[in-house]
């Protein structure tokens, strides 16, 4: 349930609204907007609880929350969320640029990448540190020492470092590094994941299962804001289908109705969800055509020497030339890219 507080409620009505809802044993999630404060009530359906909650004072009205999301649903909350990490902003009218390399390799090439990154105008960058490999004999990444060379690349360019973490007893590690957690999309359902990055209060990227429907995606999401922390941003990067001529399937209508669902910025991943170099740079200004929030590249400076994923990997002037065109698209937009 959502209880609409009337406008102008004062904070005491506001506070004895949350200890009503918590004397029924729900949990409160408040949500102060920018003409009315709202308090959701979540949990179990208890009889009576609507009754009660609907006259104490202060109280416009209380109403069922339809989705079965809760806290992601934009019944909740109309504004957007907008997720912020030192330059990186995404959502709102700013689309952030998340990209660098697969994997972390060495520290010449997360440097060198880095560097690529700032200058071409980009926020965030990225680098896995912990890989998930279909093949056990594939590289693994440098784990802890890969977080530590993303640490450093962040000093020396102040770039929000985005990584991802595998397994719950990761996050503490990975934390102390990263400034962004990605949950990966083999993991979108790993619900301890969910909650142990959601209690690690760093902003979440997690990223869509190749299976997962738009319901199963925005319930994943909402394991993380159920934790309190609601620095959630939603990764669409495709989806298993019957075709082969791409890597992974990108379906570009998930960006539009995500945001009709969620409140949630919305990422695109032409890179995983193309699986092709030559096809990344227009997936991503149809990406931001189609309203995304941010976008995630995959870059390296010697496609055909990278350890994972070299093959959908952009080089650097093929980068630059696809933040100038994204530019445009989302100037078109009244929007800024960066
Ligand atoms: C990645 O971002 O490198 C990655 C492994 O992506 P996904 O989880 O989408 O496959
Ligand atoms: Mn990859």
């Amino acid at each position: 349930m959502i209880v609409v507080m009337k406008q102008g409620a004062t904070q005491s009505q506001i506070k004895n609204v949350i200890e009503h809802i918590e004397q029924l044993g729900l949990k409160s999630h408040i949500i102060v907007g920018t003409e009315l404060t709202v308090v959701a009530a979540l949990g179990e359906k208890r009889d009576g609880a609507r009754q009660a909650l609907e006259t104490l004072e202060g109280v416009d009205k209380v109403v069922p929350i339809l989705a079965p999301y809760k806290v992601a649903s934009l019944e909740v909350k109309k504004e957007p969320t907008i997720v912020r990490s030192h330059k990186l902003t995404i959502g709102g009218t700013q689309i952030g640029v998340i990209a660098g390399p697969c994997s972390v390799e060495s520290r010449q090439q997360i440097l060198d990448v880095a560097h690529i990154v700032r200058e071409a105008g980009a926020t965030g960058l990225r680098g896995g540190a912990f890989k998930p490999r279909t093949s056990p004999y594939a590289f693994q990444g440098l784990k802890e020492k890969g977080l530590q060379l993303l640490a450093e690349a962040r000093e020396a360019t102040g770039l929000a470092v985005v990584t991802e973490v595998m397994a719950p007893e990761q996050v503490a590690m990975v934390a102390n590094y990263a400034d962004v957690l990605q949950v990966g999309a083999r993991n979108m359902q790993n619900y301890p994941l969910l909650e142990a990055v959601g209690e690690s209060n760093l902003p979440v990227l997690l990223k869509r299962g190749p299976a997962a429907t738009m319901d199963e995606f925005l319930l994943a999401a909402e394991y993380i804001l159920k934790t309190g922390n609601r620095q959630v941003m939603l990764c669409e990067r495709g989806i298993r289908t019957f075709e082969d001529h791409t890597r992974f399937t990108l379906p570009l209508a998930s960006v539009p109705y995500l945001h009709q669902k969620t409140h949630l910025p919305v990422v695109v991943d032409p890179s995983h969800g193309t699986g092709k170099a030559s096809l990344v740079a227009v997936m991503a200004r149809a990406s931001v055509a189609a309203g995304a929030d941010g976008l995630m590249i995959e870059i390296h400076p010697e496609p055909d020497k990278a350890l994972s994923d070299g093959f959908q990997a952009l080089q650097p002037q093929a980068f630059r030339q696809l933040m100038d065109d994204c530019r445009l698209v989302a100037k078109a937009l009244g929007k800024t890219l960066g």
